[in-house]
């Protein structure tokens, strides 16, 4: 299957952020948390302007499994799940982002106080591939019957596959990089380390977020 390319100006992103001077990898997490709540966010205005919408607010969450031995994290959630076009266009494209050009004037100044704003910012989801060296995106949209999967190593563009996926939502699984002399990646699939991630950037998120632990 072909590989698409991203938008020029999101890779432009993809390679100020994968490859910068940024520090704040750890953001990713409130990241995709994020739109993951978005997404609760979005099914619930649904359920809310329209009874023919069977959706329980309370069964709305976030769940985060970290598993060591496939170096995986992934953040899932019961929102209102991406279609094959959403996948495209979301994941295909950064340049729609509000906050892009705030983002582009920075990458051109190049000074690593004024990078680090972007970490108050919004990065969005292609943070992910500041962790990760392979990002899989599992999603059913809400009223579909056909799930899909978007696959990116990063710069080089990405695929869009059908797959198998029984509930409403996405799965966003991210294939964690190895280890590096300055760098510990491995902390992003320690359960202590996500609690403290979670409880210092998503206290706010006003749906659930359960952590899957493994037993070993
Ligand atoms: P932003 O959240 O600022 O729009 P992102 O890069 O974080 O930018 O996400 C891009 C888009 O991808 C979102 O606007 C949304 O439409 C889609 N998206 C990302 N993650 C999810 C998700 N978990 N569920 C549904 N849609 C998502
Ligand atoms: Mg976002």
């Amino acid at each position: 299957m072909a590989k698409k390319q991203f938008k020029a100006e999101s890779k432009r992103l993809l390679d100020l952020m994968v490859n910068s001077i940024y520090t704040h990898k750890e953001i990713f997490l409130r990241e995709l948390i994020s739109n993951a709540s978005d997404a609760e966010d979005k099914l619930a205005y649904k359920a809310l302007t329209d009874d023919q919408v069977p959706v329980d607010r309370s069964e709305l969450k976030i769940t985060i499994v970290p598993d060591k031995e496939m170096r995986t994290l992934t953040v899932s959630d019961n929102g209102v799940g991406m279609s094959k076009e959403d996948l495209e266009s979301n994941l295909g494209t950064i340049a729609k982002s509000g906050s892009f050009q705030f983002k582009q004037d920075l990458a051109k100044e190049d000074k690593p106080e004024d990078i680090d704003v972007i970490g108050q910012f919004g990065v969005g989801f292609y943070s992910a591939f500041m962790v990760a060296d392979h990002v899989t995106v599992i999603s059913k949209a809400y009223g579909s019957d056909q799930a899909y999967m978007w696959q990116s190593d990063g710069a080089d563009g990405y695929t869009v596959t059908e797959c198998e996926k029984d509930t409403v939502g996405t799965d966003v699984i991210m294939h964690i990089k190895a280890n590096v002399e300055d760098e510990n990646y491995d902390q992003y699939l320690e359960t202590y380390k996500l609690q403290e991630l979670i409880k210092k950037y998503s206290d706010y998120i006003r749906y659930p977020i359960v952590m899957e632990v493994e037993d070993y």
